[in-house]
């Protein structure tokens, strides 16, 4: 079996937002590796944390929110880059040239008085990498039909004279623009039909093939998460609370969080009254619970998880839950 190589470890971040009154933690000891060349999807409801815990990577927290504990590294061939303490002139080049994200609602970014043309060319001359007007246009070319869009047609028209998904990857092939080795997608189709999400993921996947792209991918929908990556971690509360390849996390249905997100998952072969939302509602985290976060939600919940949150143990090689269920090995307590 081919060793894994990591790209990025995220090593017991925390993330705090200073407000007047209190300090709120919306991340705790988060703690995961990216495997270079896969595609790693973080799930979880509204508020988990996962943008959170992720822009960290970009040094992108929003304000007042920063990094209270740990670290993230980056290893670019053998350098070993703290991400972290990156300043200046290194953190503007880390980020699009090493890794790139395209936010939520990221198509509403695109300038409105620019052709398309002209805001790829500002990025790229941003950044040094235009080269000859051949060779750009090219490059463009290349891009807009890895993410299947005419560059003759898209290129010199402006934002408002395309469609959701047209938008939606034009931004994808910005976020390729710089060649990075990493790109996060955070909801990249919120707000689109189911044809054209399957479509953007069909076409996430053969880009991950063809270039070796890796990505991480955040969503709250498992649907997605099924059909695209190799690798999930469900996040609830700022916490990772399982990890590990999609196959054994979906298929061995272990960590009752991870499984009331499966259950309350529509399919077209489950009748209305299969789905089951999960009771109540994710905790606000001005207040949230003693113990294992979950558990004023969770049918196993015991007298232990209300008041220690469980450690985190490996199941079998490479899958992590955090639950009082389980202990090393997977064996139910
Ligand atoms: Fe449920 Fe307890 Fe496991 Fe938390 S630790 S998910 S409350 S069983």
């Amino acid at each position: 079996m081919a060793e894994k190589e990591i790209l990025v470890a995220f090593d017991d971040v925390t993330i705090e937002y200073e407000m007047k009154k209190q300090s709120l933690r919306a991340v705790k000891d988060f703690s995961l590796e990216i495997e270079k060349g896969k595609i790693t999807a973080i799930v979880g409801e509204s508020g988990s944390g996962k943008t959170t815990a992720v822009s960290s990577l970009l040094q992108a927290i929003s304000t007042p929110g920063r990094v209270t504990k740990g670290h993230v590294y980056f290893y670019d061939n053998s350098q070993k880059i703290d991400v972290t303490a990156l300043q200046g002139e290194e953190l503007r080049s880390f980020r699009w040239e090493k890794v790139s994200m395209v936010f939520q609602a990221s198509q509403s970014t695109l300038n409105p008085l620019m052709t398309i043309y002209d805001q790829f060319y500002e990025t790229a001359f941003y950044h040094n990498a235009v080269g000859s007007k051949e060779e750009f246009q090219e490059k463009l070319r290349k891009l807009l039909d890895l993410v299947k869009l005419d560059s003759k047609r898209v290129l010199n028209v402006y934002p408002h004279q395309m469609s959701g998904g047209m938008k939606q990857r034009v931004m994808i092939a910005f976020a390729l623009l710089l060649d990075p080795q990493l790109v996060i997608l955070d909801e990249p189709t919120t707000a689109l039909d189911v044809i054209t999400q399957k479509y953007i993921f069909n076409q996430l996947i053969e880009i991950n093939k063809k270039l070796g792209t890796t990505f991480i991918l955040l969503t709250h929908d498992i649907g997605i998460v099924a059909k695209a990556a190799d690798h999930v971690a469900v996040m609830y509360a700022g916490s990772i609370m399982e990890y590990g390849d999609v196959y054994t996390v979906f298929g061995r249905k272990m960590h009752p969080y991870t499984n009331g997100l499966i259950d309350a998952t529509p399919s077209i072969i489950k009748s209305a009254d299969q789905i089951e939302p999960i009771p109540g509602s994710p905790p606000d985290i001005r207040k949230l619970p003693e113990g294992c976060p979950f558990h004023p939600r969770c049918r196993h919940s015991t007298d232990l998880c209300r008041q220690q949150m469980p450690k985190t143990v490996e199941i079998t090689d490479g899958h992590m839950i955090c639950c009082h269920l389980y202990q090393e090995g997977g064996a139910a307590k």
